[in-house]
């Protein structure tokens, strides 16, 4: 029997969180009136995470744990959690009740009217967030429109409702190193929102540091726009019609015995095009990386083990 709600929540680190969260989480959901499941991906926590959700486990017969052999990255553990989830309904959630577990059953209500298929969590007051997650949240929404994503719901983070057909779609997808907030809306379902607060983290820090922070953004822009690449193209075009007025400004210098002197025109030249040609150069090695992890073919996780299938408790980690 799958349940009718499954709800995924990634967590790396977070033994400081999960006693808050599964006290808060778990009356919300008993009191939703559907069957569901817990998925906890433990993305290869090096804390007592896993020995937390074990625990936990035996006195929260919904609690599944399904631990990553490593630390995946929060995208890749929310893709391994929405392939293992069976439920007609699948929620994601962060596990620092950053997202509040009672706006599930706002979600599920939506839901149930009927007629959509995701229901997005968007942020109405981030004032919880530090002024730098705000700032580059602002760049990063304005950034992704302009280069494409025109249906990417504003603060609209990872915490949405989907139904099966939406997980399906998502899980059929051979995309590598995919950002969820991006491809979701892509897809076309019909869709509804939900406000609310962003709340505070309710304990430890953030697993977000800014080379994560940068590795996420640049996946939206190359995976979702080829605007880099033709940027790169204006590049060249500007530099070969400043080139051509060079020339035809040496000629005439030539032609009329104009010695130039000419140093710093030659240093500025050397030195800008050779920056522009290192950053399309970059801009190119980013979607050749791309090209090359999609055609490796490589898991962006292994799963370590998933409590649902387990034959016996796995071992206990020291
Ligand atoms: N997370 C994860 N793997 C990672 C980094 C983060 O599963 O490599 C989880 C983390 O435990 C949390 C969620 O992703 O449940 C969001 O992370 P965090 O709250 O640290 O990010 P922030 O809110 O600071 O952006
Ligand atoms: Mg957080």
């Amino acid at each position: 029997m799958h349940p009718e709600l499954s709800v995924v929540i990634p967590m790396y680190d977070e033994e400081q969180v999960l006693p808050l969260l599964v006290e808060r989480l778990r009356p919300v959901l008993d009191g939703v009136d559907a069957s569901y499941e817990v998925v906890a991906v433990d993305d290869g926590s090096r804390d007592q995470t896993p020995v937390l959700l074990q625990r936990f486990r035996r006195e929260w017969p919904e609690l599944r744990v399904l631990r990553l052999r490593a630390n995946a990255g929060h995208q890749a553990a929310i893709s391994a959690g929405l392939s293992a989830a069976r439920g007609d309904w699948v929620v994601t959630l962060d596990a620092d009740l950053q997202d509040p577990p009672e706006v599930i059953a706002e979600m599920m209500a939506a839901a149930r009217t009927g007629g959509v298929d995701v229901v997005y969590g968007i942020r109405t007051d981030r004032r919880t967030d530090s002024v730098f997650k705000r700032v580059s949240a602002k760049g990063f929404y304005a950034g992704m429109r302009a280069a494409g994503a025109t249906d990417l719901p504003t603060n609209a983070g990872d915490f949405r409702l989907m139904s099966r057909a939406t997980v399906d779609a998502v899980n059929a997808l051979p995309e590598h190193h995919r950002v969820l907030r991006l491809v979701i809306p892509s897809l076309g379902f019909p869709s509804a929102s939900v406000g609310y607060r962003r709340e505070a983290r309710a304990a430890g820090g953030s697993k977000y540091p800014i080379g994560k922070m940068i590795r996420l953004s640049v996946d939206s822009l190359t995976g979702f726009s080829l605007a880099p690449l033709r940027l790169a193209t204006w590049f060249g075009l500007g530099g070969f019609l400043a080139a051509v007025g060079l020339l035809l400004y040496a000629l005439v210098a030539k032609l009329t015995n104009i010695t130039v002197a000419g140093w710093t025109s030659t240093v500025v030249i050397v030195a800008s095009v050779g920056a522009v040609q290192l950053l399309c150069l970059g801009i190119l090695g980013e979607y050749v990386g791309r090209i090359y992890s999609t055609l490796q073919r490589r898991p962006t996780y292994y799963v370590a083990y998933d409590s649902l299938s387990a034959a016996e408790e796995p071992a206990q980690p020291a």
